[in-house]
């Protein structure tokens, strides 16, 4: 697996360009040990915020899974896999624009990927520990909380960024652009 050791190796020195993180410089090992802010720290209270009663009028049991409940759609199933339209990508639970065509890339890992947000105002950062022994950092819209995916860096993209914002196409609205 040569990308895997490739995101091991180059994690060391491009790990603190995701945002948010401290100057401090810890050694991480691999791409996702970030000091992220915890939204568990949030003291304000999301733009949108609803009760899962709500949420799951507004949103089928797919969407809601994903959302709110930070599930992953099954790889290379999503609707947005391999879409090229240009738009912006809004957030499907409560419409915040997170992600332009523009950033989004081929990126072969079976759910759509960006290289950036459309905005660093536009989502949150939360470290995800759900795996043991992978450590990742999660990818949630700022203006509702919900789950996007998750974000990986280092990994050798030939993009500006070398991120890969990995997000659910469940997560997302494609509103193409008007010609
Ligand atoms: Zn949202």
């Amino acid at each position: 697996m040569p990308r895997g050791r490739s995101l091991v190796r180059r994690a060391a020195y491009r790990v603190d360009r995701l945002p948010g993180r401290p100057s401090a410089g810890t050694k991480s090992r691999g791409a996702c040990v970030h000091s992220h802010m915890d939204a568990s720290h949030r003291t304000e209270p999301y733009a949108v915020t609803l009760t899962d009663t709500a949420w799951r009028e507004r949103l089928n049991a797919a969407e809601f899974h994903v959302l709110r409940e930070a599930g992953t759609e099954r790889p290379f199933t999503g609707e947005y896999t391999d879409t090229t339209t240009e738009g912006v990508y809004a957030c499907r639970a409560c419409g915040a624009e997170l992600f332009r065509s523009e950033t989004k890339f081929a990126s072969h890992c079976g759910w759509p990927s960006f290289y950036a947000p459309l905005a660093e105002d536009r989502v949150e950062y939360l470290r995800d520990h759900s795996i043991p022994g992978r450590p990742r950092v999660e990818v949630r819209c700022a203006s509702c909380g919900s789950h996007l995916g998750h974000v990986f860096e280092g990994e050798g993209y030939a993009t500006p960024t070398d991120q890969r914002y990995c997000i659910n196409s469940v997560s997302l609205t494609l509103e193409p652009t008007r010609d």
